[in-house]
C-alpha cells in the first residue's frame, strides 16, 4: 500500500483514501526556513484534472457519511483527538521544520487543534434543531441541520495544523466531505493530518487533500459546480477575489483573511503586563499571524517608559532555530516573505523612528536561514504604510496619541478589523473600547493573539467575510436548516398562507 511519501520526500495526494502520486511534472522543494540546506519535503504541484478528482470521490462519498449517524462521525473524531494527542510532540516538530515557529509556538498550535478536534466530536450529539409552536391548532414547525454536501477548504502556511483542523473537524460532523488545498509551504502538516484521520477510521473520500497551487487546484475548488461551501483562510487580496467569484456560483463562503491589530495602552495601564503582551503578540511566531500585534498605540504621557520597556525587552527576544530550547522566534517563512519584510523595514526607517532590529540577522546561527531581528518603530504616523499594511513579520510599529479618544480613532483607522487589545483599569474606557472597536474580536488586559476551541473566531471590515469559524459558529456554517411544518390531524384546510 502506497504511503504518504516517496522514499525521495516527495508527497502524495490522498484521494479516495488512497496515497496517489501526481502526474504533474512541476516539482517544488520546501526547505527548512531555519536551514535551507534541509530540504524538508518535495511536491508536485498538481494538476486541475487530480482536483477534479478528489471532488468526484468526495461526492461519491457523501452520501454514506451524510447517512452515517453524527455520533458515530463525532467517534471517528474523537479517535482521531487521541492520536493526534499520542503524536503531539512529533507533529509540533515537523511543523516547526516546515513552517519555522519555535517550538513552544508548535506546541500550542497543535494542542488547539486537539482542543478543537475534541471540542466538535462533542458536537456529534448536539445537531440540533429548533421546535417550534404553530398558529394553527394541533400545529407544529421544527427545523434540522442537513449538511452542505461537498465542502473546498483553502487554508495558508501559518498555521498548517491548526487552520486545515478548525475546518476539517466540524465539517465532517456536520456530514459534509472535504477536500482540502493547503498551502505549498506546508505540505507536510496537510498529510500528516490526513493520516491521522485515516488512522482513526475515516472511510475513504470523506477527507482528500490534493496539494498544489492556488491559481490551478485552489481555482478548481471555486469553479467546480461540485464542491457546495468553500472556506477560505489566507491573504485579503487572494480571498475577495476568491469570494466574488465563489458568490457568482452561489456557493456558501466564508473568507477569514489579513489583520492590522491595534494594542491600545493607557496611560492608567499595568505597563510590564501591556509590554510583555505587545511583545509577544508581535514577535510570536515570528509576527505571521493574522492576529499579531503589529501596531502599539499608546498614551504620550507614558510612552516613553513604555517604549524604553519595550525595546529592552525586544532585543533580549531570543531569535534561533525553533527546535533549539530557548528560541523565542523563528525566521520568516521562506525568502519570499523575508523579502517583504526587508523591504517593509526599509519602508519603515523612512516613516519612523527605528529602536531596534531593522536588519537581516548574520552570524553562523543564522546565516543559512531566512531571520530577521525583532523590530520597533516609533513616532509612526497612523496613516503611514507601516501602520496600514499588513507586513507579516517581526515589526512593531508605535503610535502615540493625545488620549483614549484619539487612541480609538487611530485603532480603527485601517481596512483590516480582526482583532485588538486595551490595556487599562477604568472600566468606563474599557466598555467604551468594546463597543467602539471595529474589530471582530477584542481582549481586554490580555494579548491579540489566541483563541479558544469552543469560542467563535472571526473578523470584520476587510478581515472577514461570511460566518465565523471555530465553536458553533462553524457547526452554523457547514450546515443548511431545512424547515418543517406538521398539521397532525392531516384534515385542516386552514393555513397560514399569507
Ligand atoms: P494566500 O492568500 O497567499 O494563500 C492562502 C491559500 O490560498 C493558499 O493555500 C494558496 O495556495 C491559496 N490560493 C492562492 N491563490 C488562489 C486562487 N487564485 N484561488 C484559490 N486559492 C488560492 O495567504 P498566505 O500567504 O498563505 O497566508 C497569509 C495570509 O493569511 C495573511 O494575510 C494572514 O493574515 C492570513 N490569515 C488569516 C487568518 C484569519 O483567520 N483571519 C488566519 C491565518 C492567516
Amino acid at each position: 500500500m502506497a504511503t504518504a511519501t516517496t522514499t525521495d520526500q516527495l508527497c502524495r495526494n490522498y484521494i479516495n483514501g488512497e496515497w496517489v502520486e501526481s502526474k504533474s511534472a512541476k516539482i517544488v522543494e520546501r526547505r527548512n526556513p531555519a536551514n535551507t540546506d534541509e530540504v524538508v519535503a518535495r511536491i508536485a504541484l498538481s494538476t486541475r484534472e487530480e482536483m477534479k478528482q478528489a471532488i468526484v470521490a468526495a461526492k461519491a462519498a457523501f452520501p454514506a457519511w451524510r447517512e452515517t449517524p453524527p455520533p458515530n462521525r463525532g467517534k471517528i473524531l474523537f479517535k482521531a483527538t487521541q492520536i493526534m494527542q499520542a503524536q503531539k510532540e512529533e507533529l509540533a516538530r515537523l511543523l516547526t521544520r516546515e513552517e519555522g515557529k519555535a517550538l513552544k509556538d508548535a506546541l500550542g498550535e497543535v494542542q488547539r487543534a486537539i482542543n478543537i478536534l475534541e471540542f466538535a466530536a462533542g458536537e456529534a450529539r448536539r445537531l440540533n434543531g429548533e421546535t417550534l409552536t404553530s398558529e394553527l391548532p394541533k400545529n407544529f414547525a421544527y427545523t434540522i441541520r442537513q449538511p452542505l454536501g461537498v465542502v473546498g477548504a483553502i487554508t495558508p502556511w501559518n498555521f498548517p495544523v491548526a487552520i486545515p483542523i478548525w475546518k476539517i473537524a466540524p465539517a465532517l460532523v456536520c456530514g459534509n466531505t472535504v477536500v482540502l488545498k493547503p498551502a505549498e509551504l506546508t505540505p507536510l502538516c496537510a498529510i500528516r493530518i490526513a493520516e491521522i484521520f485515516e488512522q482513526a477510521g475515516l472511510p475513504p473520500g470523506v477527507l482528500n487533500v490534493v496539494l498544489g497551487a492556488g491559481e490551478e487546484v485552489g481555482d478548481e475548488l471555486v469553479q467546480n459546480p461540485h464542491v457546495q461551501g468553500l472556506t477560505f483562510t489566507g491573504s485579503t487580496g487572494v480571498g475577495s477575489k476568491l469570494y466574488a467569484a465563489g458568490a457568482e456560483r452561489l456557493k456558501k463562503i466564508q473568507c477569514e483573511m489579513g489583520g492590522k491589530n491595534p494594542v491600545v495602552v493607557l496611560a492608567d495601564a499595568d505597563l510590564q503586563l501591556a509590554m510583555e503582551s505587545a511583545v509577544t503578540g508581535a514577535f510570536g511566531s515570528t509576527g505571521q499571524r493574522c492576529t499579531a500585534s503589529s501596531r502599539v498605540v499608546i498614551e504620550e504621557s507614558v510612552a516613553d517608559k513604555f517604549v524604553a520597556m519595550l525595546v529592552e525587552r525586544a532585543k533580549k527576544f531570543v531569535v534561533g532555530d525553533g527546535l533549539e530550547a530557548g528560541t523565542e522566534m523563528g525566521p520568516s517563512v521562506d525568502e519570499d516573505q523575508f523579502n517583504t519584510v526587508l523591504k517593509y523595514l526599509e519602508i519603515g526607517k523612512q516613516e519612523g523612528r527605528l529602536l531596534c532590529g531593522g536588519a537581516r540577522l548574520a552570524g553562523p546561527k543564522y546565516d543559512q536561514g531566512w531571520f530577521i531581528s525583532p523590530t520597533v518603530f516609533d513616532h509612526v504616523a497612523w496613516d503611514s504604510r507601516i501602520a496600514q499594511e499588513e507586513i507579516f513579520g517581526p515589526v512593531m510599529s508605535v503610535i502615540r496619541v493625545k488620549n483614549f479618544d484619539e487612541a480609538l480613532q487611530v485603532a480603527n483607522s485601517v481596512r483590516y478589523g480582526l482583532s485588538s487589545s486595551i490595556y487599562s483599569n477604568d472600566p468606563s474606557k474599557i466598555f467604551e473600547f468594546v463597543e467602539k472597536i471595529e474589530t471582530g474580536m477584542t481582549h481586554v488586559n490580555s494579548p491579540t493573539v489566541g483563541g479558544e476551541a469552543h469560542v467563535p473566531f472571526g473578523g470584520t471590515k476587510d478581515s472577514s467575510i461570511g460566518p465565523h469559524e471555530v465553536g458553533h459558529a462553524a457547526i452554523e456554517f457547514y450546515t443548511e436548516t431545512k424547515i418543517v411544518y406538521i398539521d397532525y390531524t392531516g384534515r385542516q384546510r386552514e393555513s397560514s398562507l399569507y
